[in-house]
């Protein structure tokens, strides 16, 4: 299946497949996977590269929606998305660990599966392996020129062997939030990456911190920063640090750890936030990155396409980036097969169903920053208030039934055919 060496070389040199349409699939997250999946559905013949030398693992805790969990099942993914939730509490927290109830991502009434983004990874690649084991993947792979001509697109690769050229009837960016494609296909006009004026750090724990063992969640909000203790059932939690930042750029080219002493000083950080940063200074697979958005204004030039978070990435509060990249994937191999031939009624079908929902997610950002890190004294005293009241147990009971029925729940419910 994986291709690195000479084989590659021979693959780049063929010219178009005649039978079956091929489209080339960049990036190996969960939008490229679930294109992979999606395309081989609709009779194509993805190919796919990525850029990292090996599949990637872990990350950090994501909820996974109504929307991505229909999309996922349509894909057939099945009961390999599984919901690794802990059942015990969640807990408002100082810096010296006193608690007060809280809530999380479990006490959302529509019962997102909580896992982490390399399960997902883990679950659509196992499916893309059963439904299409020959699948050419190509790590250390990367797209370099794209030039589209009539009814072909030619990409430039260049991999482990060096620069090579090849044909495609379709490409498809779903490389990230700073994606290659859109550089070389997608004029800056068309729009591009948006601030959110926060910076984030997520990791997976090695230890427990103090006061929180393995399946207790917490959450120190403080006015412009946070720090966000993400439970499973079967490992240890997953940690999120978020905060305003003036000069995100100047904070991007420091180190992690050192920036968040910054941002959280300068009081003292107490135990908790001690031992979280002693482990980010260890952890080798943390992300720390300045918060955006994508907004362009389409999706689609000619015959290259985005999905994901290349496309719209809606950020992390949002709490919906994996399931609509799940969701863009799997309607666009259903508009792919529908329209047969004519693929640019099949991106136009496309982008028409899923940009409303698309909106709402990345709309639904702004509220997702005031809930992670309020900005002020008094946002803090809001959530304060919200809190002891959703928190009451007559509330939250109630909030548990009849929550489902709100309209921003439904947006992360219904599924996107
Ligand atoms: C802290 C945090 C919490 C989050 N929480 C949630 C949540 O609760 N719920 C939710 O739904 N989403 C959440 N998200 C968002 C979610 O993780 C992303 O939206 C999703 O993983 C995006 O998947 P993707 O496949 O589109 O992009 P990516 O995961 O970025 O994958 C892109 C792939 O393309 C590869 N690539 C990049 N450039 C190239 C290139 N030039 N050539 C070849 N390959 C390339 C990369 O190596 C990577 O493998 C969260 C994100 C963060 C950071």
């Amino acid at each position: 299946m994986r291709k690195n060496g000479p084989e590659l070389e021979a693959d780049m040199s063929k010219t178009p497949a005649v039978a079956r349409r091929t489209a080339l699939v960049v990036g190996l997250g969960i939008s490229g996977i679930a294109c992979a999946i999606a395309l081989h559905r609709a009779g194509w013949l993805p190919v796919v590269v990525e850029r990292a030398p090996a599949r990637r693992r872990g990350g950090y805790f994501i909820a996974v929606m109504g929307v991505g969990r229909s999309a996922a099942a349509d894909l057939g993914v099945g009961d390999r998305l599984v919901d690794h939730r802990a059942e015990s509490m969640t807990y408002v927290i100082d810096r010296q660990g006193n608690r007060s109830p809280g809530l999380s991502f479990a006490d959302i009434p529509i019962n997102p599966y909580l896992t982490m983004r390399g399960d997902v990874e883990d679950a659509v690649w196992k499916t893309l392996q059963e439904v299409a084991p020959d699948t050419e993947i190509h790590f250390s792979t990367t797209p370099t020129a794209i030039e589209q001509n009539g009814d072909c697109v030619e990409v430039t690769l260049e991999g482990p062997q060096g620069v090579s050229r090849r044909w495609f009837d379709l490409v498809i960016g779903a490389d990230g939030i700073r994606s290659t494609v859109r550089r070389l296909a997608f004029p800056p006009a068309l729009g591009g990456l948006q601030r959110l004026g926060t910076m984030i750090c997520a990791y997976a724990l090695q230890e427990d911190l103090p006061t929180l063992p393995s399946g207790v969640g917490g959450q120190i909000i403080e006015p412009g920063r946070s720090f966000t203790v993400f439970p499973f059932d079967d490992r240890r939690s997953t940690v999120l640090f978020s905060w305003y930042a003036a000069d995100p750029d100047a904070e991007r080219k420091g180190k992690a750890a050192e920036q968040i002493r910054k941002a959280f000083g300068p009081e003292p950080l107490g135990p908790i936030l001690e031992a979280a940063l002693g482990q980010l200074e260890t952890s080798e697979a943390a992300l720390f990155d300045i918060a955006e958005q994508v907004r362009l204004s389409t999706w689609y030039q000619g015959r290259v396409v985005l999905v994901g978070d290349s496309a719209w990435c809606p950020s992390l509060y949002s709490g919906m980036g994996a399931s609509s990249g799940l969701a863009g994937a799997n309607v666009l191999g259903k508009r792919l097969e529908e329209h047969g031939d004519d693929i640019a009624a099949a991106l136009a079908d496309w982008e028409a169903t899923m940009r409303p929902r698309i909106a709402e997610f990345q709309k639904s950002a702004g509220t997702g920053i005031g809930v992670f890190t309020p900005a002020s004294d008094k946002a803090i005293r809001i959530r304060k208030r919200a809190m002891s009241l959703l928190t009451n147990p007559i509330v939250r009971w109630v909030f548990s039934h009849v929550g489902k029925f709100l309209p921003v729940m439904q947006q992360r419910e219904r599924p996107i055919f």
